[in-house]
């Protein structure tokens, strides 16, 4: 075990510390501290499949960040970013208000620990809220007060889908559900979107323990995650592997391991 029950005893109420969250195992793999045994036995399994797990989590969050700092410079300064995630560094929120102050930001997760967190370190930030909602009700999240306050839909919208549609099955049609956000974004919008992706044989294994722990979804392929993009005019330089994706002077060279996870932009075209 990685860890010790005994130090689980701060659980929010109606969190269940006896199953692994995505959003805590991921937490767990930063090295963070919002995590509890359960998560850190998983991180634990895919850090034996994948030695470099820790790196590999931290260059995401930098693509992440370099994400939001392409869409600001485009303009945008509004964003919904779906399945964020437990707060870390370099959220979304500071990113984007470091690049444009008064960037307005809607976290929306599943996992409630994200919400009690969230309120903490956003007390008296007026533009950012957290909202728990699945992401596979797109009309239910964009018609929430929180993102109908902070969210102009008749104006450009950074859509950030960063680690999550591949813990989405084929069955809930994540290329639809892609669409029906963008469907209701207006021209100008982008979706910046990271996921795993399939290389077998190299990826087999990780991909069985990742998803056997975690519950649904799995890696795609290079095609499957560009198709994600729909009728989006698509961002130089593509969909590639995370160092390669508009790298900055920060950006370590890939190892041959960040190829695993692909990221890519889009702008919805007038
Ligand atoms: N986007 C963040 C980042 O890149 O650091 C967090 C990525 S974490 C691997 C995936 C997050 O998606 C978790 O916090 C999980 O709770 C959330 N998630 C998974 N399925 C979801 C769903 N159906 N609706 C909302 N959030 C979801």
């Amino acid at each position: 075990m990685a860890g010790s029950d005994a130090l689980d005893d701060w659980a929010p109420t109606g969190v269940d510390t006896s199953v692994p969250s995505i959003a805590r195992v991921y937490d767990a793999m930063l090295g963070g501290k919002d995590n509890f045994a359960v998560d850190r036995e998983v991180a634990e399994r895919i850090r034996k499949v994948l030695p470099i797990t820790r790196e590999g989590a931290w260059e995401h969050r930098e693509a992440l960040a370099r994400g939001v700092r392409y869409l600001a410079a485009q303009g945008i300064d509004q964003f919904l970013d779906l399945g964020s995630g437990l707060p870390t560094v370099q959220n979304t929120h500071q990113v984007a208000q470091a690049a444009t102050p008064g960037a307005r930001v809607v976290y929306v997760d599943n996992d409630p620990m994200v919400l009690a967190h969230g309120r903490a370190l956003l007390a008296g930030d007026d533009c950012t809220e957290v909202v728990t909602a699945d992401l596979r009700e797109p009309e239910d999240v964009l018609s929430r007060p929180e993102v109908r306050a902070l969210i102009d839909l008749e104006r450009p919208l950074g859509l950030l889908m960063v680690g999550v549609v591949h813990h989405l099955a084929d069955d809930e049609d994540p290329v639809g559900l892609v669409k029906r956000y963008l469907d209701a974004a207006a021209p100008g919008s982008h979706l910046f979107l990271t996921h795993f992706r399939s290389q077998p044989p190299t990826t087999d294994a990780l991909e069985r323990v990742f998803l056997s722990m975690l519950g649904t979804g799995r890696f795609r392929t290079q095609e499957e995650i560009e198709a994600l993009f729909g009728s989006l005019e698509m961002v130089d330089p593509g969909v590639v592997a995370l160092p390669l994706w508009r790298p900055d002077a920060t950006t370590k060279p890939s190892d041959g391991h960040s190829d695993l996870i692909a990221a890519g932009a889009g702008r919805k075209p007038a």
